[in-house]
């Protein structure tokens, strides 16, 4: 089959146009580095089906970064049949730079002018004819957005996969032309394909060029010894890349036709960043729209509204049936994400109460029941019902990526990145965190440096995922309706916080003990403004509710099963009733470890029950919605609940375990940093497995474990006995100047070397 590679700088539409050729649903961003791993599909909407190939971003085909090795590697060595080279064509000479360096290779190429659309709305417009013509290869005006264009540019890419084509170069009039001609002579000589790209390579210096080359990398240094240029001097880097940029002027440049006068749109767009990207209110914004965003999902008194209304009461909604407090309860006005949960929660309510009545009408043996209702149900609904809430989420996380504000912020974090040790290209993975930390941890290939990548991976499970969202938001509901502490939306943004400001302070002391080292520089020039596509963020949260429900009836569902079993059963497998629960498997081995959180607040200090937190914090290393799950199944038998009671999916569970158990609440907070910040999912420990070193991964392990005790110590003690805090802040203080000490010394011990090797 015909394969084809995608290849493009970053952020110029690549992953759209694999998804509109393909009908995948791959993540699409407005933010340079979304894709990191090359990704295959089929195309089956020409005369014949061939496969797609979709590359990381690249800027050029001299690579610094892992992932722009993996996009150049598979051009150079798996030799596709032909490269659709994506050109944003709003940004055209920009682009045409990648475009200059693939027509070097012995490769066909077809130029896809992407983003057409918004070259037509900015007035702009290309002779795709004379680009044509001038460049030599097929050029395609698309937009991967609309469509439109797409049906040509498979033609056209099937056309050329089928003829060979030469390498050319657009350095031909340049003084370094006889040093490449020769070279590429003696190259093709060797049998190397594409001797033209490599001879310009070398001539160029790139050290992974010389290294596969020597013997032509000797000739053509030889050969150049003693050349140099009146501006570039013997940097020939520099000047091969000015010479490609003033050929693209002078030649490529006149097909474009830009609107008279300057862009409004683009003004505009300066005006929206000259306050999104302040240097004082850049950040106090952010953080004021993510409050906004929290409330609009979690708070059940949206607006604040509650005091504003008089007593709850006579607000409550629905009382009595399913739906009770779907559009405001005595808690104030319910947010759209919490009308949404009530809806999901009402409806199954309903299907439990169904299957429960038809079991007992049936006669169904009270163990059955009991199995069906409480265990299988009871954990898979209490996961399900926050499904809303975080699709909403990510709604509007997605928004605020595509729109291109999330890069905004990546630039405004930078500035603060660098005093931690971090390159603002850390925190793309970090943000990518917040919904899954498996392919965040698989982006964090666009950083250059080994050791910021090991620190960057260690603390993107600190940044809470999608699955840990139930964890938060019940717990915080629960500590909401039964300690009157605060708002659901509040505590839930501050859990957030918390878990970034312990990734924070991890990524401190790591780049200043164990993974000391340089930086790279920062370079990302921020994205147009652009409205999100509706289909793609439409398909992107298809995805995630996808993702979600198989997880639910896979992995959680066949969890829930087996906690069901071990809370039923003795060692000598005889069937206990929910009240006699204490003397199951699972409760002596919760029993076992349950002293382990003593100092964590959820530990042998609890009544009775209690070794239900010891059994949901570990059956969260599988997967994190089972915390949530354990708690539905096992909540009712500990607390006496009958399933019709536990209406209010996951918070209603906690609420009475809390009451049964005699949790305090800052316990309650512990155990929600304890597994925000512990050893991640097996998805995410494997991820990590694959992309640390094999000694850097059994120490991230400690590390998980290390920082999620201490962390979530430090809460409970401070938050039961708040003059803790002293001995705390003591510890942290001589901590830090033990380290302050020792990196001091080891400076002076680096200087004192140097001068004595020099
Ligand atoms: P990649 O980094 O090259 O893979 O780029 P993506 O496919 O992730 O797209 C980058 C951004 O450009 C996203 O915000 C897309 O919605 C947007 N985009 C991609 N193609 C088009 C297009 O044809 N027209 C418009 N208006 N936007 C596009
Ligand atoms: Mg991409």
């Amino acid at each position: 089959m015909i394969r084809v590679a995608l290849a493009g700088n970053p952020n110029c539409g690549k992953t759209m146009l694999f998804n509109a050729l393909t009908g995948a649903t791959a993540h699409v961003g407005n933010w340079p580095g979304v894709t990191v791993d090359k990704r295959e599909g089929t195309c089956k909407k020409g005369s014949e089906p061939f496969t797609v190939v979709d590359l990381p971003g690249i800027y050029s085909l001299s690579p610094y970064t892992p992932e722009e090795v993996i996009a150049r590697n598979f051009i150079l060595d798996n030799k596709p049949d032909c490269v659709v080279d994506i050109v944003d064509s709003t940004n055209l000479e920009r682009n045409l730079y990648l475009t200059t360096q693939l027509m070097e290779m012995d490769v066909p190429v077809v130029v896809a002018l992407n983003m057409a659309d918004e070259l037509e709305k900015n007035g702009d417009k290309i002779d795709v004819k004379l680009l044509e013509e001038r460049l030599g290869m097929p050029v395609v005006s698309v937009s991967a957005m609309t469509g439109k264009g797409v049906k040509e540019l498979i033609d056209r890419t099937l056309a050329a996969a089928k003829r060979k084509r030469q390498g050319v170069s657009v350095l031909g009039r340049t003084q370094l032309a006889p040093a490449v001609e020769e070279a590429a002579v003696r190259l093709r000589d060797d049998g190397v394909s594409s001797p033209l790209f490599h001879a310009i390579k070398l001539a160029e210096g790139d050290s992974l060029e010389s290294k596969n080359h020597k013997k032509t990398a000797a000739f053509i240094r030889n050969y150049m010894h003693g050349m140099t240029d009146a501006t570039f001097g013997e940097d020939w880097e520099a000047f091969v890349a000015n010479a490609r940029y003033d050929y693209i002027t002078d030649n490529y440049s006149p097909a474009l036709t830009r609107k008279s006068g300057e862009g409004r749109k683009l003004r505009l767009s300066e005006k929206i960043d000259r306050v999104l990207t302040n240097k004082w209110a850049g950040i106090p914004l952010f953080v004021v729209i993510l409050f906004v965003i929290f409330h609009v999902t979690f708070s059940e008194n949206l607006l604040f509204l509650a005091p504003a209304l008089g007593s709850g009461g006579e607000w409550t909604m629905f009382g009595g049936t399913p739906f009770e407090g779907l559009f405001a309860s005595s808690d104030g006005v319910s947010s759209p994400g919490v009308i949404l949960q009530k809806l999901v929660e009402g409806l199954t309510g309903l299907i439990s109460d169904g299957i429960g009545g038809a079991m007992e009408s049936g006669n169904a043996a009270p163990w059955a029941s009991g199995f069906v209702v409480d265990g299988v149900l009871g954990g898979l609904f209490a996961v399900i019902g926050f499904l809303p809430q975080i699709l909403l989420l990510f709604l509007f996380f997605s928004l605020l990526e595509d729109s291109g504000y999330m890069a905004r912020v990546a630039f405004l974090l930078d500035r603060i990145f660098r005093r931690l040790g971090l390159s603002g290209r850390a925190l793309m993975p970090m943000i990518m965190g917040f919904g899954c930390s498996v392919p965040a941890m698989i982006n964090t290939r666009t950083l250059a440096d080994e050791k910021e990548r090991t620190a960057t991976v260690r603390v993107i499970p600190f940044f809470s995922c999608g699955a840990k969202l139930p964890i938060l938001v019940g717990c915080a509901g629960a500590l909401v309706s039964s300690s009157g502490m605060g708002n659901a939306d509040v505590i839930t943004m501050l859990m957030y916080l918390l878990g970034i400001v312990v990734a924070l302070v991890s990524v401190i002391l790591m780049r200043s003990t164990t993974m000391r080292g340089e930086l790279s520089p920062f370079i990302m020039e921020l994205p147009n403004y652009r409205r999100p596509g509706f289909k793609s963020t439409m398909l992107h949260l298809w995805d995630k509710a996808k993702h979600f429900i198989k997880k639910a009836f896979t992995i959680i569902l066949a969890s829930t099963i087996i906690i069901w079993f071990f809370s039923h059963f003795t060692w000598d497998w005889h069937y206990v009733a929910d009240e006699e629960m204490g003397s199951s498997i699972l409760a002596s081995l919760g029993k076992l470890i349950q002293p382990l959180f003593t100092p964590l607040g959820f530990g042998s200090q609890l009544a009775e029950g209690g070794w239900v937190f010891a059994v949901a914090a570990i059956t969260g290393l599988v997967a994190k919605e089972n915390v949530i799950a354990t708690f539905g199944t096992l909540a009712t038998a500990i607390a006496g609940l009958g399933a019709a009671e536990l209406d209010d999916a996951g918070i209603n569970a906690i609420e009475a375990l809390m009451d049964e158990t005699g949790i305090a609440g800052a316990a309650l907070i512990a155990f929600i940093a304890f597994n925000m910040l512990t050893i991640p999912c097996f998805a995410a420990v494997a991820t990590a497995r694959g992309e640390l070193s094999k000694k850097h991964f059994r120490w991230t392990l400690l590390f998980w474990l290390a920082s999620s005790y201490i962390t979530s110590s430090m809460v409970y003690t401070i938050g039961a006995v708040w003059w803790t805090l002293f001995f705390w802040l003591l510890a942290w203080a001589a901590a830090v100047t033990v380290i302050v000490l020792v990196n001091r010394r080891l400076k002076k011990k680096n200087e004192q070397n140097k001068i004595k090797t020099a």
